[in-house]
């Protein structure tokens, strides 16, 4: 489906979402698209229980908290979110305009486009074993669940030993919709990493039956015709096993890649992008970057000076789609940005 805007941010951590802002600010409408099925980039995916200290005013808050704040803040803005999903390709159109092809086959047609990828697409730790691949999507899945229709009854293998792979199977086994036939939880030691209350109710699960544990690295599939049937495994001890499977989920986590960034033609230093610091634009005019994929003389990785840089980003922007100075206005007094953002005016009114 082609869905036409003034601009694509591509990449919803901190900066992403901020940009976001920034462009409402300005009267531009978003798209914002990225690879996790959340936002907040590092901060959640990384660090979201752990406190943050220096984003200006804000004594502490912890990862979450501040994509929740960031969230709330871009909410009068509406924009478009394309979550789960990898940007593919940008490509320039006779019309000065981008094309914006997503992992899940959108485009987007775009006045400008704003990466704010980071470290990378955050994308799920691939399961490495001979033929697992040719089951993607009907018979296994990473990260989540399938949906409820696609468990009911189904012997379900929860592959993984950290709280995203706990909660996988604690749900499966709790759920009264979709209740799978069995819920085995395989990890290659009968350790796991979680919250303590995620733990106490994965052991009462597992002394109430709902759940297997099964100890074990995954060697081999099984296959019945074009069935995922089994999966062989070695435990600790060098035994073979085979565990019955319908159902795969992996979570083994995330990792970020750099991806499809370094095929789109923008200049890079060290896997960074290059960009001017009075516009951020890349080498690509209409293109423009910000936060930790980034490189410039001085440039730090922190939040605060994404948050910079996406202000003035937004500002060339609109001064290059408008074809005329932006003049500076203030949110607490501009009767325009109110507007924009949907608020009262309660300031003095020099807008
Ligand atoms: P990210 O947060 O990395 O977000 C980029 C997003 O883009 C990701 O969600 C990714 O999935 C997505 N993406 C990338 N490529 C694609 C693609 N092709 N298609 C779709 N999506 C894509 N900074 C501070 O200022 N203060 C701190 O206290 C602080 N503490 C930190 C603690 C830790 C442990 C770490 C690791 C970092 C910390 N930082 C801190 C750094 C801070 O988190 C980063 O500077 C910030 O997250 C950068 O934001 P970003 O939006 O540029 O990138």
């Amino acid at each position: 489906m082609i869905q036409e805007t003034d601009a694509v941010v591509i990449g919803a951590g901190p900066v992403g979402l901020f940009q976001v802002f920034q462009l409402g600010l300005q009267g531009l409408s978003t798209h914002i698209v990225d690879a996790l099925p959340y936002a907040g980039g590092q901060c959640v995916e990384l660090y979201g229980d752990k406190p943050i200290y220096d984003i200006p005013g804000i004594p502490v808050c912890t990862g979450h908290e501040l994509a929740a704040r960031l969230t709330q803040q871009i909410a009068p803005f509406q924009p478009q979110w394309h979550l789960g999903t990898q940007v593919a390709s940008i490509q320039p159109q006779a019309d000065g305009r981008f094309a914006v092809t997503t992992s899940q086959s959108a485009q987007l047609i775009a006045r400008a486009v704003f990466i704010a990828a980071g470290v990378g697409a955050f994308v799920p730790r691939a399961l490495k074993v001979e033929g697992i691949d040719a089951f993607a999507g009907t018979q296994l899945f990473y990260q989540h669940l399938p949906p409820a229709s696609q468990l009911q009854g189904q012997r379900l293998v929860v592959h993984g030993g950290d709280d995203a792979a706990v909660a996988c199977a604690i749900q499966a086994a709790t759920s009264a919709e979709g209740a799978a036939a069995s819920v085995a939880l395989l990890h290659r030691r009968d350790v796991f990493n979680a919250p303590p209350d995620q733990l106490a109710q994965l052991q009462a699960l597992r002394d109430g039956g709902r759940i297997e544990a099964v100890v074990g690295q995954i060697t081999g599939i099984v296959r019945e015709g074009e069935r995922l049937a089994a999966l062989q495994t070695l435990t600790p001890e060098g035994a073979e096993q085979t565990v019955p499977v319908d159902v795969l989920v992996v979570a083994l986590g995330v990792s970020p890649r750099l991806g499809p960034i370094a095929d789109w033609g923008l200049a890079m230093e060290r896997k960074q992008l290059v960009v001017d610091t009075a516009t951020f634009s890349t080498s690509v005019a209409g293109i423009y970057a910000v936060g930790d994929i980034i490189t410039y003389p001085g440039k730090r990785k922190l939040i605060l000076c994404g948050f910079h840089e996406a202000t003035l980003a937004a500002f060339a922007a609109a001064e290059a789609l408008s074809g005329k100075p932006v003049v500076l206005q203030y949110t607490t007094s501009s009767t325009h940005l109110h507007q924009l953002l949907g608020v009262g005016a309660a300031g003095i009114d020099n807008g």
